[in-house]
């Protein structure tokens, strides 16, 4: 029975480990090659300016379509959020009633009806906070 033959494999070279300042040092510092910016061009970039600034739009908030009835609406002139306050008065729609009844012979005090009927009349919203005349509900 022969002996198996062993061969020397060396698998790492055998070289000696680097020092401690050679294996934690920074690599050398090498320079990258500088490439000049592109060449400024007018009018190219940034974009111009000369455009004239954007005029500030007001916008004004419509108030909120009166009906014959209080309405929560905006008042325009103390800007707060209210709920209006109304009053009825006689309008166009009330005093062309009294005329087509007076036409139609309804001369004793029945042609006076439109005016005391509230559906008959125009509205008036007012503020309750300043007071002041916010608009008219007009009957057609
Ligand atoms: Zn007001």
């Amino acid at each position: 029975m022969d002996n198996p033959v062993y061969t020397d494999i060396t698998i790492f070279p055998v070289s000696p480990p680097p020092s401690y300042l050679e294996a934690s040092a920074c690599p050398p510092h090498t320079e990258a090659p500088r490439t000049p910016p592109p060449a400024y061009t007018p009018g190219s970039f940034p974009p111009s300016y000369n455009e004239t600034m954007p005029v500030p739009v007001v916008v004004v908030q419509p108030t909120a379509a009166l009906a014959d009835h209080p309405t929560a609406t905006v008042c325009p002139h103390c800007h707060c959020q209210v709920t209006t306050s109304i009053t009825h008065k006689p309008g166009m729609s009330a005093w062309s009633t009294c005329l087509l009844l007076t036409l139609l012979g309804l001369i004793c005090g029945f042609c006076l009806i439109p005016f005391m009927i509230n559906k008959c009349k125009d509205v008036h919203h007012s503020c309750p906070e300043c007071h002041r005349h916010i608009g008219i509900f007009v009957r057609t």
